[in-house]
């Protein structure tokens, strides 16, 4: 039975990795199952950061849609689709725009982390798409009247803007729009193989779609416990890479793996080559289901064009209320 109405999306920024995979799309696949779902690849996001490369918007897209759906999103029991194919999301943004003080947006913390950020890196942000990502947020979630967010605890602020602008909206109009609660989820930590926090910025990355020969050589170049120079002195798997992925993809032999570690019974060469076929094997299923869907790219257009109407329908009986409520 339906918990309520979730809504999140992604954007589609680039290959889809395996922090991805382990941080979200897992967990999206388990909320199917409790919820009535809407999931969008926001495509305006991308370009709160993205404007001046838009190129390879579309292969973002499609390739982002292949990697849910290969992941267990079901389109049937799911609304799938491309925001900017939802018009209403523009509108909703500019009405809420309106309402919205510019201070509120200004404080969100990462506001201006991100700014420093993607400065230091050369991209000029400083527009009013970048400093009105959060109310862009806020549309996409109350356009569908969704009651729950799943987020990290690095999102909870945008959520709680998101509150914020929905009281304001009910207090200054006939109300419209419930508030919608965070639901904090536990992703699991992924590192990169360098240990550090897997991210395409730090080049540490493992594609979610990598085929068995690059799962083994990313595995390969997984950093192990520096301490261990020798194949004959004891490691220590917790502060290990190879280890915290044996955990995510290999979690019935990790006791084993940890002992012969520790008493120098394995070499990491031996180690990282069992990880590697397991999630060889473990992704293998799901790659298999990648290729099909690949093969059939009007068969995927399909699917995010069913969901775009099917978005659009809530959308628009959302809209209706809130041009009424403000006498448009
Ligand atoms: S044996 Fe495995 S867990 Fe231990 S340090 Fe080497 S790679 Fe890491």
């Amino acid at each position: 039975m339906s918990k309520g109405r979730i809504f999140s999306g992604m954007q589609p920024s680039g290959k889809f990795h395996l922090g991805n995979y382990l941080g979200a799309l897992e967990n999206w696949v388990k909320l199917q199952n409790e919820y009535e779902c809407i999931f969008a690849i926001v495509d305006w996001h991308a370009l709160t950061s993205q404007y001046e490369d838009t190129g390879g918007i579309q292969e973002s897209i499609h390739n982002m849609a292949l990697d849910w759906l290969s992941g267990g999103l079901d389109p049937e029991r799911n609304i799938i689709f491309v925001q900017s194919q939802v018009k209403e999301h523009a509108e909703l943004h500019l009405l809420l725009s309106m309402i919205t003080p510019l201070s509120w947006l200004e404080r969100v913390p990462t506001y201006k982390d991100k700014l420093q950020q993607l400065g230091d890196i050369g991209k000029e942000i400083n527009t009013y798409g970048f400093l009105g990502y959060p109310e862009l947020m806020t549309a996409d979630i109350i356009l569908y009247k969704a009651d729950t967010v799943p987020v990290g605890e690095d999102q909870i602020p945008h959520v709680e803007l998101t509150r914020e602008i929905v009281r304001r909206f009910n207090s200054i109009y006939p109300p419209v729009f419930p508030e919608p609660q965070v639901k904090l989820s536990k992703a699991p930590y992924v590192p990169g193989i360098d240990g550090r926090k897997m991210s395409k910025s730090y080049g540490n990355e493992i594609p979610y779609a990598a085929p068995p020969d690059e799962l083994r050589a990313r595995a390969r170049l997984m950093i192990t416990d520096p301490q261990r120079v020798r194949k004959h002195d004891p490691g220590n798997p917790d502060v290990c890479t190879v280890y915290t992925f044996h955990k995510l993809f290999n979690q019935a032999a990790t006791a084993g793996i940890a002992a012969q570690c520790r008493s120098a019974e394995v070499g990491c060469v031996d180690c990282k080559k069992q990880l590697a076929e397991r999630m060889v094997e473990e992704l293998s299923v799901i790659h298999a289901r990648r290729a099909e869907l690949a093969a059939h790219p009007v068969k995927v257009r399909e699917i995010l064009a069913y969901g775009a109407e099917r978005a659009r329908k809530l959308a628009a009986a959302t809209m209706e209320e809130v041009r009424a409520a403000m006498n448009l």
